[in-house]
């Protein structure tokens, strides 16, 4: 192994430690953190920054979640869908869409910014974590590869987006940020039936789900 390559492997175990210390505690969740090289998913120069705990600039406005939040979603999503077909809204670095596909799921992410999607198709092509990408508003799902098991929104939503709730395979559930800018409860929406059944956790920070069941475009 090359030196940078042990640099940045010890500094995955890091990160790992860190996650346990907040309470991230599935076996699962913390191996694929291990596993993904979260330093490839930052510019160069960046690369230096990425093991720390926080969120980070990515380009275009947008920014890779801070490990914790990843880990966090991830969790929330493991415990209650193990496998199967995975939807990610809000592609980004591609960094949470390989950590599902180290899980092992079938991965399906959408972005609604060319560019960032052009770099993330690239590089988790690059990696080989089975991840398909593509370019659009996530906000109205991805009608084609429906229902998912699994739908994972890494944007802040204005309300429960009801498109993609329509999209989950019976007793799949969806793990989605809501409220308003700056501050979103994590919630997770799982249907049931004809029901779906809701589960509220912490605030965090996202930027924007912007879409046409998303934010609007103009107010930011
Ligand atoms: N999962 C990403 C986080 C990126 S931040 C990562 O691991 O790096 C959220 C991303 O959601 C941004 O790239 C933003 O452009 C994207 N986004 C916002 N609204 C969207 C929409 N309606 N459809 C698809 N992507 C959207």
């Amino acid at each position: 192994m090359k030196e940078a390559e042990k640099i940045y492997c010890l500094k995955r175990q890091e990160m790992v430690e860190t996650l346990k210390r907040y309470g991230i505690a599935n076996r699962r969740v913390l191996d694929a953190f291990l596993e993904v090289p979260r330093h490839l998913f930052f510019e160069r120069e960046a690369m230096g920054c990425a093991y720390n705990d926080g969120a980070y600039p990515i380009g275009f406005g947008q920014t890779i979640s801070q490990p914790y939040t990843v880990a966090f979603m991830t969790t929330l999503l493991v415990e209650r869908s193990p496998s199967g077909r995975v939807l990610e809204i809000g592609t980004g670095s591609g960094y949470q869409a390989a950590i599902l596909g180290a899980l092992g799921y079938s991965v399906f992410s959408m972005e609604r910014i060319f560019e960032l999607h052009e770099r993330a198709k690239k590089l988790l092509s690059k990696l080989g974590f089975g991840v398909t990408c593509r370019f659009g508003d996530g906000t109205l799902g991805w009608i084609d590869e429906a229902p998912f098991d699994g739908i994972v929104v890494t944007a802040g939503a204005p309300g429960e987006p009801e498109s993609l709730m329509c999209q989950l395979a019976e007793r799949g559930c969806m793990v989605v940020p809501i409220g308003r800018n700056g501050s979103q409860q994590m919630t997770v929406i799982r249907k049931e039936g004809n029901d779906f059944k809701r589960e509220l956790f912490d605030y965090f920070t996202f930027v924007p789900l912007v879409g046409r069941e998303g934010w609007d475009e103009t107010v930011f």
